[in-house]
């Protein structure tokens, strides 16, 4: 029984195999038809200080409109681009997007002139040797000026060959840009690395803030992290606040910006710009 156990086990286990790379390839050419129709969008999470709770920026999240599914999360296709090697033309396409649009409302709006955006990059987009000749070219179509892009990158990439990472980060970091490790406590960092990082903010995972509210020990990990954060002289944003208590606790612990659906949800550029517009 077990022998047969063993053997239904291995049957369904090349199914699902053989069902993952019919889908990866379903999805690789429906991503390439999406990224000619460029039916990718850009949305904007509010980053605010948690001091007073006045706007600091936004963080762009990739949102894929498809025209028979609806809107499709990035869990459901950044995997696949990355896989794929899509993402560099994905991730150009919404960093694209993201200057152009803090520059149009920096352009409307006297308190955007303040505003960072934020961009995520992928592991494969920062392996890419280009990266920086690409960001460089797009700041300047755009006409943004670097110091209000910020890329975040997580901390289980640029720690998967430190070396290298400290390289690229200083390429990036050379163009005026703002550096911000991403997921961060997540991965392995080792300090020795993360004070030969050019980076400016710590982003600490969204699993810690969840945590707070019921163990003490994501309190303790939560104020280490901000505490060596800023003895590296790192500003620290915290993501994924959903309460007051979550909001108030991380106050306390000094840390410097917060983001979350106690603030909002990622929007939709017309409603993100409404957000900039009563902000002011
Ligand atoms: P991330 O960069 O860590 O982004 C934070 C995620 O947390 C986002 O999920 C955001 O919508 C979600 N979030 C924000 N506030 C809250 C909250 O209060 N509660 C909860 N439960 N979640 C919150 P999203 O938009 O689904 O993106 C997931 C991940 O996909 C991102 O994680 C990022 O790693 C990746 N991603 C998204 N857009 C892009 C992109 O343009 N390029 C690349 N390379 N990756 C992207
Ligand atoms: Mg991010
Ligand atoms: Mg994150
Ligand atoms: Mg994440």
């Amino acid at each position: 029984a077990a022998k047969e156990g063993g053997k239904n086990r291995a049957v369904a286990y090349n199914k699902g195999m053989r069902e993952g790379v019919v889908n990866v390839l379903a999805v690789e050419s429906d991503l390439k038809r999406a990224l000619a129709a460029r039916e990718f969008e850009a949305y904007y999470q509010p980053i605010v200080n948690l001091a007073d709770g006045s706007l600091y920026g936004f963080e762009t999240l990739a949102r894929w409109m498809h025209p028979e599914r609806g809107l499709v999360n990035p869990g459901e296709f950044i995997p696949v681009a990355e896989e794929t090697g899509l993402i560099v033309e994905l991730g150009a396409q919404i960093l694209e997007k993201a200057c152009a649009t803090m520059n149009r409302w920096r352009e409307k709006y006297p308190l955007a002139r303040a505003l960072t955006v934020a961009v995520n990059i992928s592991a494969r987009q920062f392996a890419e040797s280009s990266l920086a000749a690409t960001v460089e070219s797009i700041l300047e179509r755009s006409g943004l000026p670097p110091e209000h892009l910020k890329l975040e990158i997580t901390e289980t990439v640029v720690m998967l060959d430190a070396m290298k990472s400290v390289n690229q980060l200083k390429a990036l970091k050379n163009l005026g840009i703002l550096l911000s490790i991403d997921d961060f406590g997540t991965g392995y960092s080792s300090m020795s690395y993360l004070q030969k990082f050019p980076t400016d903010q710590l982003k600490i995972d969204l699993s810690f803030v969840q945590r707070m509210e019921t163990t003490t020990e994501s309190i303790e990990i939560i104020r280490a992290i901000v505490n060596m954060a800023h003895s590296l002289r790192l500003r620290v944003v915290a993501e994924g606040i959903e309460t007051e208590r979550q909001r108030d606790l991380l106050y306390s612990l000094q840390c410097d910006y917060g983001q979350g659906y106690l603030y909002s949800r990622p929007l939709p550029e017309d409603e993100a710009e409404e957000f900039v517009k009563e902000s002011e």
